[in-house]
């Protein structure tokens, strides 16, 4: 395949990585007594309203985890800016009322 049409890893992805356990429901499965469950890593999310996930390959679970914690330093960097400007906006517009 060559690099133009390969599909690169998301550099940010929303949502976290969890370790979900459960019982398959096979009544002879070792998990069927709640003492060995499987354990499978997801990435859960909200869309539209609703908690989602989607399973996760061995080989993605640090690539996600990765890009899970690029999109919320990003994210808090936004925050921050965005905070920062709210706040010189009202220092300005208090130093215009002192002037007046
Ligand atoms: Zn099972």
């Amino acid at each position: 395949m060559s690099k133009s049409t390969r599909v690169e890893f998301p550099r940010m992805i929303r949502g976290s990585v969890v370790v979900q356990r459960r019982r398959c429901g096979t009544p002879t499965c070792r998990c069927a007594d709640g003492e060995q469950l499987h354990e499978s890593t997801v990435l859960s999310y909200s869309q539209d309203g609703r908690n989602r996930t989607v399973m996760l390959a061995p080989e993605e679970i640090a690539k996600v985890r990765a890009a899970v914690q690029r999109y919320r330093a990003a994210q808090s960097r936004l925050e921050d800016q965005g905070n920062a400007g709210l706040a010189a906006l009202l220092t300005r517009r208090a130093a215009a009322r002192r002037a007046r």
